[in-house]
């Protein structure tokens, strides 16, 4: 695998962490394609001011800038050996759909984080567009919580995870890949099975929707003055954490029933969500003893606050935010269209589904079958063209 040319595609918060970590360990072209607003005239001016981007992290600071910035794919994707999508997950194809005409034959474009059913769509277009032979990867999470401090100036990060999962298609470059991605990123990859298993473990879709749902059903009216926004992952509760569990309990009879129904398939790393945030935060969780002391006395999580919009003199919850329109139709309904493929019973994400739809004025459930209104616009599989277990599994 012989990467020369590294395309980033966006300019948010995960871009602006990424650019000078990948610099420091890259020595290659190093590009960015910046399709929205006036992103790319930011950071163009950044390249003819020889200036660089500044990532902090705790006492470090790490420097950076792209080589060559353009809005248009043809300037930056045709050379890419390696295209890092870092953006949400509604992003991702219409991002792929401007860049599918110019990719190389043999290049790579994974989705940071990929969230669920990345696959389906990617690989869709990728057929569409014969365009084949591309290889595709998705890695679990964000490898950093990261706020930008000063558009293409400067970035803060705030945490880095232990480790992130990573999956590919085909299978075969996984272990090489992960191994590329580990030393740019500066960080351990842990190479997956198979891009299913990143569906599954998406915990996303759990964490947020799950709380979310804990902390505003029945007070979806509440307003609340600045100093009284719920504190988001301190504001679990035994309740709300009884509600995680049960997402993730469905989520891994889910599993169970896909691994009867074939064999071969190997997804062990699909974990309940305990096992997870003591996996992935290991030091940083000073109470391991329940799941809702995983949350409340992780250092990680420390003072995050509930999504929220100002209304006059008071905040209300905003539910129009991404933890509910990136992690449900692109997280919760692609798991329950997977647990209809596989006839299983989900009845707490449905009821969560059900009851954020309502929240986001959006329909994917209807009559207890996933065909609201809008389900055209969530990633399940049906919608491009995958109408069995087996299919998916291939991934
Ligand atoms: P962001 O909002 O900062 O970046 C969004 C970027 O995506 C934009 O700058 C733009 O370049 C691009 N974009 C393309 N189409 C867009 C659209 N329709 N709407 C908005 N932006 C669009 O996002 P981020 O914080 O960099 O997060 C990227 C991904 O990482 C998301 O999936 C997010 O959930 C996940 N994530 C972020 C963090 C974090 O700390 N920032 C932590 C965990 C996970």
């Amino acid at each position: 695998m012989e990467i020369k040319t590294i395309t980033i595609c966006g300019g948010g918060n995960a871009a602006h962490a990424m650019i000078p970590i990948i610099r420091k360990h890259f020595s290659g072209q190093l590009n960015l394609f910046l399709p929205y607003g006036d992103e790319a005239n930011h950071f163009q001016k950044l390249i003819n001011e020889k200036r660089f981007l500044t990532a902090t992290i705790k006492d470090d600071k790490l420097y950076g800038r792209p080589d060559k910035v353009s809005k248009f794919a043809k300037e930056v994707c045709q050379e890419a050996d390696l295209i890092l999508m870092p953006l949400p997950a509604f992003a991702h194809e219409h991002t792929l759909l401007k860049m599918v005409p110019y990719l190389k034959e043999d290049a790579i474009i994974g989705a940071i984080p990929a969230r669920s059913g990345f696959e389906y769509a990617a690989l869709k277009i990728l057929k569409d567009n014969h365009k084949e032979k591309v290889k595709i990867f998705g890695m679990q999470t964000l490898p950093w919580a990261c706020r930008i401090t000063e558009y293409a100036i400067s970035v803060n990060i705030l945490g880095k995870k232990k480790s992130v999962g990573m999956a590919a298609f085909p299978h075969q470059i996984t272990s090489e890949l992960s191994s590329f991605l580990s030393h740019v990123l500066d960080l351990k990859i842990e190479p997956l099975p198979n891009m299913l298993t990143l569906t599954l473990a998406n915990v996303g879709q759990i964490i947020h929707p799950g709380i979310m749902y804990g902390l505003f059903k029945g007070k979806e009216q509440k307003k609340y003055k600045e100093d009284e926004i719920p504190l988001f992952y301190q504001g679990v509760t035994k309740e709300i954490a009884t509600t995680l569990k049960a997402i993730s309990d469905e989520i891994l009879v889910l599993t169970e029933k896909i691994k009867v129904r074939n064999k071969n398939i190997n997804l062990d790393y699909v974990l309940g969500l305990k096992d997870w945030l003591i996996y992935s935060y290991e030091s940083s969780i000073a109470d391991q003893s329940t799941l809702q002391n995983c949350f409340t006395t992780n250092q990680a999580y420390q003072g995050l606050r509930a999504p929220v919009k100002k209304e006059n003199d008071y905040f209300v919850p905003d539910f129009q935010a991404r933890y509910l329109t990136e992690d449900v139709p692109f997280g919760l309904v692609v798991i329950k269209s997977i647990a209809q493929l596989a006839e299983v019973q989900t009845p707490v994400i449905d009821e969560i589904i059900l009851t954020i739809s309502q929240w986001m004025q959006k329909e994917y459930i209807k009559g207890g079958f996933l065909k609201g209104k809008d389900i055209k616009d969530a990633r399940i599989p049906q919608n491009y063209g995958i109408k069995n277990l087996e299919e998916i599994t291939i991934y």
